[in-house]
């Protein structure tokens, strides 16, 4: 069990308060997408879920349990940031390995995962190339393979596909919507794409400056937006 669960979730850096009090349920197994425009704290809401920053105030629950002060990884979440975030001195299979290692796995338990991740997303050939020696979509499959190693019950994506060029984006977006269909974990995925938005979401979240403007189903949102920025935003025609 994995649903994600926001209680008025607020967020200031010093004075300036940049997420307002959002409410959301996310159920186990959902795959929820936030959109909106540049700045109105989607990576945010993002990283305070993960516990790369923290809540300044509110409630997070993460399959129950309340997880405002546990470390990321004792979330049960994996991240897959848009600039990859390899460790460019390890190569493809290390940069894998890496997070389990920490959690103390054993030597076999680790290769076996290593190798099924890299095999489910065809990249078992680079695994000792060094993250320079890889193209922009090569990375962001190791990136997605140290995601998936981890098993976590929470996907969190942060603009995954907005370094690649456009063949790529839709060839690893269907790979997006495949993983999330082989594990059903939750995911939440963020966007500036209305496409990506409409083809992968579940549920969709449209935020705008620190708050959700509405929170539907890609029809419910394209043929009953709940204001004009919501329309202009998925848009419908009106
Ligand atoms: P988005 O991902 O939707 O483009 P962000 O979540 O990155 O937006 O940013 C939301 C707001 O919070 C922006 O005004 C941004 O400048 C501000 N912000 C984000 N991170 C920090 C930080 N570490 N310190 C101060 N302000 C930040
Ligand atoms: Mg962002």
């Amino acid at each position: 069990m994995a649903d994600v669960i926001l209680k008025n979730v607020q967020k200031s850096f010093g004075r300036i308060k940049v997420i307002h009090g959002v409410d959301l349920d996310i159920r186990d197994g959902e795959f929820v997408v936030f959109v909106g425009p540049s700045g109105c704290g989607k990576s945010t809401l993002l990283r305070l879920i993960a516990g790369l920053e923290d809540i300044t105030a509110g409630d997070l629950f993460i399959g129950g349990e309340r997880v405002n002060d546990l470390v990321p990884a004792k979330r049960g979440i994996a991240m897959v940031f848009q600039s990859y975030a390899l460790y460019p001195h390890m190569n493809v299979y290390d940069n894998m390995a890496f997070g389990l290692e920490l959690a103390k796995s054993s030597k076999a338990q680790i290769d076996a995962k290593v190798r099924e991740a890299a095999r489910m997303l065809q990249i078992e050939a680079l695994l000792e190339r060094k993250p320079r020696q890889l193209s922009g979509g090569q990375r962001q499959r190791v990136a997605i393979g140290r995601a998936i190693v981890r098993d976590p019950k929470v996907f969190l994506f942060d603009e995954p596909l907005s370094n690649l060029d456009a063949a790529l984006r839709v060839q690893t977006r269907i790979e997006i919507a495949k993983l999330h269909h082989d594990t059903r974990a939750t995911m939440i995925y963020v966007t500036h794409d209305q496409v990506e938005a409409m083809t992968l979401a579940d549920r969709i979240v449209v935020l705008n400056a620190g708050r959700i403007e509405q929170v539907g189903t890609p029809l419910e949102l394209y043929h009953h937006p709940a204001n004009l920025f919501v329309a202009g935003f998925i848009g419908s025609p009106q």
